[in-house]
Order: structure tokens, then C-alpha cells, then sequence
């Protein structure tokens, strides 16, 4: 890991990490459609012969998807490559600033110049210590300014885990996106469950050894993982049922690779179908990881993983003789 100087990373502030590059699609109505139904966006003003794209919208043109982006300076990539060299490893989005300076219609042609604007100096947050990387995108449509986008990111050295996050707060950028370069031989946890006000109740039954399914009051239908509304009728009123304990292998996976910490691959991860007809990705135990299989029999029970975490998992009813 190599100690970095402000100046060094200062230096960075101003180059362009993309200029004239291409939009990979005009401004399109399958696209604005696409995006509205996602949102639940339904203002008249995006659709029909004089619709405009949501505003929103605007980073959605330039975006570079699967197949990447076009026309990019290198600078993005030493700038990053530099923080990772000095043990920024992680990366998290923290916000964005839109301005929108004209609307834009199907048919507008988009280009976009990318600048990296400001890289902070080092500070510590609640997720680790790193630099908080701005980037400035100027939108054109047709070649007039259309808006500007401003994307921040902290690229950050992840803070040792279990110093003072209450079990169940970690964000889930943190517990996710992060990839813990720390060496630390001390015993790893495994990752906290991010407990809310949607699934708290799921948690309060493993807690008393009870997997408990919601039901929807309105149409009974039963849901599982917790959500605040019913998929099938859209009722918020619900109630629960207690699983059984006996369900089946619907399907499974082998991770063999990557490694997480408190975890000792290869080691197998099951979706088991629930009596009740719900599913739950869980750990299929008491079978080594090559036996598991489709269809076999489990039966829930509640495994202690630590001093604080209690998970429900499947024990193989047939000792993996399948
Ligand atoms: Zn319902």
C-alpha cells in the first residue's frame, strides 16, 4: 500500500475523462417508457407526439452500458488506479446534482463531455477513509447544451468492521459493493443482516426459532421475502403464517469462488421451496456441498453463527445419500 499526496491526486482535478463522446441512442420513446413504467412516472407530458423525456432522465443518454463507453481518456482509470494503489479499494456512489438546461425530445442526438472536477482531501466517514471524487458531465442534444450532471463517488479504505455499527445497521453499500482489502487475521463475521421496518418481523421470529411467511389479508396470498405490499392484489394489510420447517432443494449453487470473509468455500447455497410453496436462499447443511441436490428433502432448523446472529438453515433429511 503506497502513502499518497493530496498534491498528486489534486493534480487530476480539470482533466477530461471524455470529450464529444456519443450517447449510444438518440432520445427515444421506448426508452422514455421503459424508464417510465419503472418509476411509476405516469405525467401526460412524457408521452405522445410532443412528449419530452423526464428530465431525470438525463444521465440515462449517456450511459455506457454492457458494452461500455466510447471515447474515454485515460484519466478515470489512473485516478482510480492510484486510489486502489493506496488501499482505496472500495467505492461507493454518494450523490448527484442534475441541471437541466433545455428539454430533450426523441429524436435529440446526445453527446457529452466528462470532466473530473474536484478530488477531495482525505476524510473519514462511517464507511472507512478515502477521497470523494467528483465528476462533471455537460450534456448536448443536437449539439446545444442540454445539462449537466454531477456524480460523486468516495473511493475509501474500508473502516475495520464491528467498531461500533449496531448488528443489522450496515448499510448495504457497505456490506456489498465493498471488497475488503484488509489483511486482519482476527476471526471474521460473518455480514449482518440488514434488519428494517419491512423485514423486522421476519427477524423477531427467527429469534423465538419461528420462520414466519407473510400473508396478504386482502387476497392470502403468501410472500416470501418480506415486502411492505402483496404482489399479486397490491394490499398492504397482512399477517403471518409459520412454515412448517419442511421444504425441498429447489435449486442450488457451488460458489467456489470469490472468497468472503467468515466463509470457507466451496460450500453450497440453496433456493429450498417451503411446504407452504414460498422460497428462501439459505445453506443447506449436514450433506457435503457436492450432494446437495434438486428435489432433495430438508428440514429448517436455526443455526448459531455467532454471539449475535442466529440464521434459519436446511438440514438434508437423507444425510445426502441421494
Ligand atoms: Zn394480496
Amino acid at each position: 500500500m503506497k502513502a499518497l499526496s493530496y498534491e498528486e491526486l489534486r493534480a487530476f482535478e480539470g482533466r477530461a475523462a471524455a470529450t464529444g463522446s456519443p450517447g449510444k441512442d438518440p432520445v427515444n420513446a421506448p426508452m422514455i417508457r421503459h424508464w417510465c413504467e419503472a418509476m411509476g412516472d405516469t405525467n401526460p407530458a412524457y408521452e405522445g407526439p410532443d412528449a419530452i423525456a423526464p428530465p431525470t432522465m438525463l444521465q440515462a443518454w449517456t450511459m455506457g452500458g454492457l458494452s461500455g463507453y466510447e471515447g474515454r481518456s485515460p484519466a478515470h482509470d489512473e485516478l482510480f488506479a492510484l486510489l486502489d494503489g493506496a488501499g482505496c479499494t472500495s467505492v461507493v456512489a454518494t450523490d448527484c446534482e442534475q441541471e437541466y438546461l433545455r428539454p430533450l425530445r426523441p429524436g435529440d442526438v446526445i453527446t457529452y463531455d466528462s470532466v473530473i472536477e474536484s478530488v477531495s482531501p482525505l476524510k473519514t466517514t462511517k464507511l472507512g477513509t478515502g477521497h470523494f471524487v467528483t465528476t462533471r458531465m455537460d450534456v448536448r442534444a443536437n449539439g446545444e447544451p442540454a445539462g449537466t450532471h454531477r456524480f460523486r463517488i468516495l473511493k475509501y479504505a474500508p473502516a475495520r468492521r464491528g467498531s461500533g455499527a449496531p448488528p443489522g445497521a450496515a448499510p448495504g453499500a457497505a456490506s456489498g459493493a465493498s471488497s475488503d482489502a484488509s489483511s486482519d487475521a482476527g476471526k471474521k463475521l460473518r455480514p449482518r443482516p440488514v434488519v428494517n421496518r419491512d423485514n423486522a418481523g421476519f427477524w423477531e421470529g427467527v429469534a423465538e426459532h419461528r420462520l414466519l411467511i407473510q400473508r396478504c389479508r386482502s387476497c392470502e396470498t403468501l410472500r416470501f421475502p418480506w415486502l411492505p405490499g402483496c404482489n399479486a392484489c397490491g394490499g398492504q394489510d397482512w399477517d403471518t403464517v409459520e412454515a412448517s420447517g419442511e421444504g425441498s432443494v429447489f435449486s442450488y449453487v457451488v460458489m467456489h469462488h470469490p472468497p468472503f470473509p467468515a466463509f470457507d468455500p466451496p460450500y453450497a447455497v440453496g433456493l429450498v421451496e417451503l411446504a407452504e410453496g414460498v422460497r428462501i436462499v439459505s445453506n443447506v447443511v449436514g450433506v457435503p456441498y457436492d450432494k446437495v441436490r434438486i428435489g432433495m428433502p430438508v428440514r429448517l432448523e436455526f443455526l448459531r453463527v455467532d454471539d449475535e446472529l442466529e440464521l434459519p438453515v436446511f438440514r438434508a433429511a437423507e444425510g445426502g445419500e441421494v
